[in-house]
């Protein structure tokens, strides 16, 4: 295993290793940020500007606080300055997203892939961790997630294309499937409320769709299509449980679908790449 992982990606497996680790620690890293996203877009507040502080106290968090996972562990859940704790979604969240980023550069060179498609892996996978807690627990995704997915991913691939990576067809093909895939999720959640007679899809979770066929690109299109299945059959599974445990009508089931989706489309980003 680990000689089939090294030998597409580099000439031994030390560098192979070495690089999974820079790998997570970044993944970490991001995480980090991830929960600034997640914590301040739905109050509206700048994730770049004023410092991170304690939401309860105002403390501020020095840079030796701010180390993904061990500084919480060193801190024992508690801020520094009022030792009120801190809840564990900030080291949930840095695990997370830093394993999800190991995996996507397992799967990555499993399959032979080029290494530079860590970026939009990274950025799929940092939409989908913060939309899946954002949406958890505020029922939106921010247009602050999904704008700048888009945007990676178009520039991303606009790139590949200068560089010789992909030709014209794939990037013309792949900016076309966003932009339809945005047309066609935001007709499809007209439907659903015309049918339903309720919010079925919303406008975030149409971005959030349209952001992930810009990530996924020309090579991707199927696993994008696995990535829909998988959500929407999950989500239609748990509604229906969810909805018999509360005695619900499933149409009136208030089940945030941005989680599913999340987790669809990292699922599918690992699957065994298929042409
Ligand atoms: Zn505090």
């Amino acid at each position: 295993m680990n000689y089939i992982l090294y030998e597409n990606f580099c000439s031994n497996p030390q560098a192979y290793w070495f690089w999974f680790e820079v790998v997570f620690v970044v993944g970490c890293c991001m995480g980090s940020f991830l929960n600034v996203c997640i914590w301040r877009m739905p109050l509206g507040e700048s994730v770049i500007t004023a410092p991170s502080h304690c939401p309860k106290c105002g403390h501020q968090i020095k840079w030796y606080e701010n180390i993904p996972l061990i500084s919480f562990l060193c801190l024992r859940a508690k801020c520094s300055g009022c030792k009120q704790p801190i809840t564990w979604r900030y080291f949930i969240v840095e695990l997370l997203t830093g394993t999800l980023f190991a995996i996507a550069y397992i799967a990555i060179t499993y399959k032979k892939m080029p290494f530079s498609l860590m970026i939009p892996a990274g950025a799929m996978i940092m939409l989908a961790v913060s939309a899946a807690f954002i949406d958890f627990e505020h029922r939106i995704i921010p247009d602050a997630l999904n704008f700048p997915a888009m945007v990676v991913g178009g520039i991303f691939w606009i790139a590949e294309y200068f560089t010789g990576a992909i030709r014209l067809e794939g990037l013309i093909i792949t900016l076309f499937c966003g932009f339809a895939a945005w047309g066609f999720f935001i007709f499809l959640a007209w439907l659903g409320a015309k049918i339903f007679k309720a919010e079925a899809l919303g406008m975030g979770d149409v971005k959030f769709l349209a952001a992930a066929a810009f990530l996924f690109g020309p090579s991707m299109i199927i696993e994008y299509f696995a990535g829909l299945l998988i959500a929407s059959l999950s989500g239609f599974l748990f509604g229906v449980v969810h909805a018999l445990l509360k005695k619900q009508d499933l149409r009136g089931s208030t089940l945030p679908f941005g989680p599913f989706l999340a987790s669809g489309m990292v699922i599918a980003m690992y699957l065994p790449h298929c042409k």
